[in-house]
């Protein structure tokens, strides 16, 4: 049976953290939907299409790279696709705290779900995304943060 995951995220924008994550999961599934959760769309700083083309352009080479997005619950989309992992990275004990509560009641809601964590890469456990947007709005150079094949100059940032 096919081995399909999914990586929920907001993505705005993807970071080298996010990126480790998915090129780490790779080996291990036949296929990775990198799915961008509509809920919170209202506040992103950058906009749906963006950031499901900056997914697009980092992962180009990748085939088993799904980029979609989906609207209501993620255990409803994995279903949807039949997937039966959803990944998360942790990188410190809040996310594990925050992390460990959604993982279990995502297997209530759905029983054949197994969340599945990878511990983030030293280097990249303090990126977020919001520390990404804040360079970003002050002008600062985020180009050692996201992944080397996006160009921000090109939105003139
Ligand atoms: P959310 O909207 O759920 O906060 P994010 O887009 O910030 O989603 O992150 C999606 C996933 O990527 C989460 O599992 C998060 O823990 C993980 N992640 C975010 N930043 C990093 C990082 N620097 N290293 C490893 N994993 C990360």
């Amino acid at each position: 049976m096919k081995k399909t995951a999914v990586f929920p995220g907001s993505f705005d924008p993807i970071t080298r953290g996010h990126e480790s994550v998915i090129l780490r999961a790779l080996p291990l599934f036949d296929e990775v939907y990198v799915a961008i959760g509509m809920n919170a769309e209202k506040n992103s700083f950058f906009t749906l299409e963006q950031r499901i083309k900056f997914l697009e352009t980092v992962f180009i080479n990748q085939p088993k790279v799904k980029v979609v997005k989906y609207k209501g619950l993620t255990v409803d989309f994995c279903k949807q696709v039949d997937a039966a992992y959803l990944l998360r990275g942790l990188r410190t004990s809040a996310d594990f705290e925050f992390e460990r509560s959604i993982g279990q009641i995502n297997k209530k809601l759905y029983p054949g779900i197994e969340t599945i964590f990878f511990l983030t890469d030293p280097q990249y456990t303090s990126l977020n995304s919001g520390i990404v947007r804040d360079i970003l709005r002050h002008g600062g150079d985020a180009g050692q943060f996201i992944p080397e094949s996006i160009n921000l100059k090109d939105l003139g940032y």
